[in-house]
């Protein structure tokens, strides 16, 4: 019997997207909630014991069959929430009608992330209908809230621990860098993310009064800034980079770390791939190094004409990523530090954290990672990619910490699927292979 029901997954993809999720527009919560149910019904058609989980926001759907003893423990991570659809007059077609062109299905939340965590569903679904059990065991975890921080799941975590556990976990959320180059993600980048603000006086003053009594914040804060990193693109703030590993040689050997990065940012946003540290190829920079950059800086007048003023006050956003054994908090107070000792007498500095995660990575060889690439070349036909992302997405990082799981994130995406954009899409023969690719690594694991 053929696993794969093209016209059963079709019905099922067109009801998933015809809800209006949007988590963002409080508008919707009637839909969000409708969805959550729809989806908790599919999975209990399929076969799991499901439960909604209620968290400050929208629910958590959480589904398990925990069937197969001995076995080793999979959790399954998606979302059912949708980005907003503005500018809806961009839209060739209405983001809640599904419509087909060509290959493509074109509405709100076709990739992300209804088409890809629907096609691992119904894998499980199509799996325990041909042999009634699964090959391992299975939670499944699907948000409300992904496009809106996770506000709500990720209060509810901790307290949701001991139904969270699992060997691995998995994000069907991600892309592939072209339709028949399979990859699988083994590692994000963590996230700091600081507001720095100075003050130097009560309000603005003027130039030719004040310029040569006052200390102007502007000058303060890009001296302050300035100080952070060298010509070598190195963070020179003491302890920065304590923690780092280089990577092993077998990493070095597995991962494939270079993606076209100096032509594709050449051709596609017009930039020089020269940001990174002065020894080390951008795509290692990018994916396998922390990284400090500045974001915004603002301070002082900038409107039309010109206003002679030294600024009462300046600011500055800085972020970094992270990799795995930096401490979020230990850099945190470690630039935070850095950058009081540098700041003048008598201004003063307050500090914003934005909150954070730890980096992610998981072993480069092992059953996980090497089950999920031989489904992929088995499916493909070809050669899979092990990649690290430079990215960084928090929620995952607390559930893999939560969970006691190791994670990697899949993917039958393409970076022109448009998503978050007007007219998203996602193609049925994607869609298809990620439900070949998900049904096999399920029974590969
Ligand atoms: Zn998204």
């Amino acid at each position: 019997m053929d696993l794969y029901d093209e016209e059963q997954l079709t019905r099922d993809y067109f009801d998933f997207l015809r809800f209006r999720s949007i988590s963002a527009d409080p508008e919707y919560g009637g839909e969000m909630r409708a969805c959550a149910d729809w989806v908790a019904k599919y999975l209990e058609e399929s076969g799991l014991q499901v439960e909604q989980w209620e968290t400050p926001g929208y629910p958590v759907v959480a589904g398990k069959w925990m069937g197969a003893e001995g076995k080793p423990t999979l959790l399954l991570y998606g979302h059912y929430d949708v980005q907003p659809v503005d500018p809806l007059d961009e839209w060739e077609s209405d983001p809640f009608e599904p419509t087909v062109r060509g290959r493509d299905v074109f509405a709100r939340g076709a990739q992300d992330n209804k088409g890809q965590i629907l096609y691992a569903m119904a894998a499980i679904r199509a799996l325990m209908k041909r042999d009634g059990k699964l090959p391992i065991n299975v939670k499944v975890c699907i948000e409300g809230e992904e496009e809106s921080k996770s506000v709500g799941f990720s209060k509810v975590l901790e307290e949701r621990k001991e139904q969270l556990q699992a060997d691995y976990l998995v994000a069907p959320d991600f892309d592939i860098p072209a339709a028949d180059r399979p990859s699988i993600v083994l590692g994000l980048r963590g996230l700091v993310a600081l507001t720095v603000d100075l003050r130097g006086s009560k309000h603005d003053l003027h130039s030719g009064m004040a310029g040569g009594i006052v200390y102007n914040p502007n000058h303060a804060l890009v001296e302050m800034l300035a100080a952070l990193r060298n010509e070598e693109g190195q963070v020179v703030v003491p302890g920065f980079y304590d923690d780092v590993e280089m990577l092993s040689d077998e990493e070095r050997d597995l991962l494939t770390l270079d993606l076209g990065d100096e032509q594709l940012y050449r051709e596609e946003f017009e930039a020089e791939a020269n940001g990174g540290e002065a020894d080390l190829p951008p795509g290692e920079s990018a994916r396998a190094r922390p990284t400090l950059e500045i974001n915004g800086i603002s301070g002082g007048y900038s409107g039309p004409g010109f206003k002679t003023v030294i600024p009462a006050q300046a600011q500055a956003k800085i972020s970094c990523r992270l990799v795995p054994h930096q401490d979020h908090a230990k850099i945190r107070d470690a630039i935070v530090k850095f950058l009081e000792e540098r700041c003048p007498k008598g201004m003063e500095m307050t500090v914003t954290d934005h909150g954070g995660a730890g980096a992610m990575r998981a072993s480069v060889k092992g059953p996980l990672v090497d089950a999920l690439a031989k489904a992929y070349e088995e499916v493909f036909g070809k050669e899979c990619v092990r990649t690290l992302s430079g990215g960084s997405v928090p929620i995952t990082q607390q559930l893999a910490r939560v969970a006691g799981a190791e994670a990697v994130f899949m993917g039958t995406g393409l970076m022109s699927d448009a998503i978050h954009a007007p007219n998203e899409h996602f193609n049925l023969d994607r869609q298809r292979l990620g439900f070949q690719v998900f049904a096999r690594f399920l029974e590969l694991l």
